[in-house]
């Protein structure tokens, strides 16, 4: 019945929007610990989230800490075991299973330290040539559940088996061969180890043919992206008449198809793109990170590629937030200045838009501007104009960014003590005349240069350093 089940939607996005809505409550929603200090007298504080107290069966070979020996496995909590656990087989094996708890079908791998919601113990199987022992745990009457988790874009990952696949494990960047990097940590890789965050954020320099030194920025690209109100179309995008449970779970699949099944298999089949990892894809969210041009540029693609998924549908469309980082940052900050910058992205009118270098603008812009970046580009390679006259551009910005902030608090005019920022114009014309190479340009070009990159300042203001600092970022020198 068509409109029951509209009714019901609606019932439960309600019942969804009034818990979202209702004030965090810790006296309902918290409570104490008990045990806790006792288990922390124990066996000490887990040395990863430094909160809980470390489980003396779970534990984990933890890379990150400054003090680790190769295979040396150290107590930790056991939640933390399990996100360690979850993300480290997930994108090594292929097929996942799900047991009940009291059941491993008698092995001794590894699993869940704790099993989800107290039922459903999780572990992962198997190579293609152990593929006899899959046949035999399918069959097992504990195991629950089995899916493929295998690339379906990379066929000669499959088991071999037709299990249901699950688009979980979204792309990994690895290593092609074995490599042995010396230096800082004495890294060994194994050929299909995943790519370490250093050697990701190394990805975002070049070599110069010049002199054989780096140049660019080394820095991590973070991107946080989601569909705009999907929410809402999900409720209200399909007339009541349509409404109806197949439509809404072709929506929702379709959507989640792009995400979990198209952007992965991009990643992987394009050099563009193939050094950057997904942390999260699906749903109709996304988490990754990769050498900070890369993800620019993925991030533009990926705009445009799903408004031609969406046949253009001018309601349907994604905000994005991106953020540059050091290779030693935290994930966990990675994750939260990214979900902040996207946050900002939301704020744009209309959405649709994207955060970066702190300027928010729409993607029709983003492609404008990331334009006039390569131009900027062009006249620095061709030595038009030099490395300071760029750096100088962003104390024009600045003045610029200032004026229009003062035009619209006084409407009746910018008081006299405030007019120094109205003066980047002439300083931008005279910095210009006197940097610009005369002999590569005539003064005719010369003139509507400075033209051009005064209009630039003058429409976009702040949103400029979105091509200036691209530039100045692609070039800079270590
Ligand atoms: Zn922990």
């Amino acid at each position: 019945n068509i409109s029951s089940y509209l009714g019901l939607t609606q019932k439960l996005g309600k019942a969804a929007e009034r818990i979202k809505f209702t004030r965090f409550a810790p006296e309902r929603e918290c409570g104490v610990v008990r045990g806790y200090l006792e288990k922390v007298g124990e066996s000490g504080v887990c040395r990863i989230c430094g909160q809980r107290a470390a489980d003396p069966e779970s534990t984990a070979d933890v890379k990150v800490f400054p003090d680790h020996k190769e295979g040396q496995h150290e107590p930790v909590c056991a939640a933390c075991h399990d996100h360690i656990f979850l993300g480290k087989y997930g994108v090594k094996q292929p097929v996942l299973f799900v047991t009940t708890p009291d059941q491993l079908n008698g092995s001794h791998r590894a699993h869940l330290s704790i099993p989800i919601f107290g039922s459903y113990q999780v572990y992962f199987g198997k190579t293609l040539e152990q593929s006899h022992e899959v046949t035999r745990e399918m069959e097992h009457p504990s195991t629950l559940r089995a899916w493929d988790i295998s690339s379906p874009w990379r066929p000669d990952q499959s088991n071999g088996y037709l299990l249901a696949s699950r688009l979980i494990s979204g792309y990994v960047p690895r290593y092609d061969q074995d490599s042995t990097v010396t230096g800082e940590n004495d890294e060994h890789h194994e050929a299909g180890d995943p790519v370490t965050l250093s050697d990701i954020c190394r990805e975002a320099s070049g070599v110069s043919e010049e002199d054989g030194k780096r140049y660019g920025l080394e820095a991590l690209g973070v991107l946080k992206a989601d569909v705009d109100d999907l929410g809402f179309h999900m409720e209200c995008g399909i007339a009541p008449e349509d409404y109806s449970i197949g439509r809404v779970a072709t929506l929702s699949r379709f959507i989640n198809n792009f995400f979990a099944l198209y952007l992965p298999d991009l990643l992987n089949s394009d050099p563009r793109f193939n050094k950057i990892y997904t942390v999260f894809g699906g749903g109709d969210d996304l988490f990754l990170i990769g050498p900070w041009p890369a993800v620019i540029d993925l991030g533009e693609h990926l705009y445009q590629s799903f408004s031609e998924y969406v046949c253009a549908n001018d309601k349907l469309h994604f905000s994005a937030g991106i953020t540059l980082h050091h290779d030693k940052t935290p994930i966990e900050q990675l994750a939260r200045e990214a979900e902040h910058a996207l946050e900002q992205a939301k704020e744009h009118k209309g959405k649709n838009a994207l955060s970066l270098f702190a300027s928010v603008v729409s993607w029709d812009e983003v492609s404008k501007l990331r334009r006039e970046g390569k131009r900027l580009l062009d006249y620095l390679e061709s030595e038009v104009i030099s490395h300071g006259y760029l750096y100088s551009l962003n104390n024009y910005l600045l003045m610029a960014e200032e004026e229009a902030r003062l035009l619209s608090d006084h409407k009746e005019g910018i008081p006299l003590k405030n007019l120094r920022s109205l003066r980047w114009r002439a300083l931008l014309a005279y910095s210009s005349a006197r940097n610009v190479d005369a002999q590569a340009l005539d003064d005719a070009d010369i003139s509507t240069l400075i033209a051009d990159i005064t209009r630039q300042i003058e429409d976009y203001r702040g949103a400029f350093r979105i091509p200036l600092w691209e530039t100045l970022y692609k070039i800079r020198r270590s």
